[in-house]
């Protein structure tokens, strides 16, 4: 082989001329109705618009994912119509409500579980939400992967992480991971910020812990190219007219909220 055929040709462009695959992901917290007495209720989907939505989002030609499988897009090594479903908290109304809409659309999902609260509440809001929601056990967890779905970790306790010192930090980062990995019997490299609060230091302790991705609160449709640890996602409330749900994903209206 001569020197000449490595150079770019008309015929073989250069990959660096390729355009930006856009990566939708959508930051969903409970499907269902909220529970009596919530003053909080826009987190929670209803499940027949859940379903829409997914509806929508395959009539638009995406194919459904978790985390994991949108990995080559946003790197930028696959261009694919993929959108990225993900659920914060790892509520047992996700397992109960969202997992079989999920498998029916043949879509598939990760959702990011506070690894010391298995089996428990969301005790960090329960107070200002109203509500104490349940959140999946580790059987639940472990079914929800065996079904396909995947898992990402949220820290131990849902901490706000602005702020800790170095060893708490790495306790709550690094042991989410440890803890989840001895629950699932798998690895867990997916990250999620609680209350998307985030700086350089959390940012390099979340790489340092290993996590190829994690992503924030801050809005807009993640792109391939993109800093995998600071992904930007779409939020889906309540209130969402599913008229609108589309332009979310088509538009650069998310982007210009961010
Ligand atoms: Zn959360």
């Amino acid at each position: 082989m001569s020197n000449s055929d490595l150079r770019p040709s008309a015929s073989h462009p250069k990959p660096a001329t390729r355009s930006l695959s856009i990566v939708p992901i959508f930051m969903y917290h409970s499907i269902g109705e909220p529970p009596a007495g919530s003053s909080w209720p826009v987190l929670y989907v209803r499940t027949a618009t859940f379903r829409h939505q997914l509806g929508i989002l395959r009539a638009l030609g995406y194919r459904l994912v978790g985390m994991s499988e949108a990995m080559p897009v946003l790197r930028g090594e696959r261009r694919e119509r993929v959108a990225v479903i993900t659920f914060d908290d790892a509520y047992e109304d996700v397992f109960e409500h969202a997992l079989p809409v999920l498998l029916e659309a043949g879509a598939r999902a990760t959702t990011y579980a506070v690894s010391g609260s298995l089996g428990g509440y969301n005790a960090w809001d329960a107070e200002k939400v109203g509500a104490r929601k349940p959140l999946m056990n580790a059987e639940l967890l472990r079914e929800w992967r065996r079904q396909g779905m995947g898992v990402g970790a949220h820290t131990r306790t849902h901490a706000r992480l602005p702020g800790m010192s170095p060893d708490a930090l790495e306790a709550e980062v690094r042991g989410s991971r440890e803890d989840l990995e001895a629950v699932l019997g798998c690895a867990v490299d997916q990250f999620c910020y609680p209350y998307g609060e985030m700086d350089d230091v959390i940012v390099g302790a979340v790489r340092d812990a290993g996590f190829v991705a994690a992503t924030t609160t801050r809005r807009g449709r993640a792109r391939s190219g993109d800093d995998l640890l600071r992904l930007r996602r779409i939020p889906v409330k309540r209130h969402l007219p599913l008229a609108l749900f589309p332009f979310r994903v088509v538009t650069s209206y998310e982007d210009r909220r961010g």
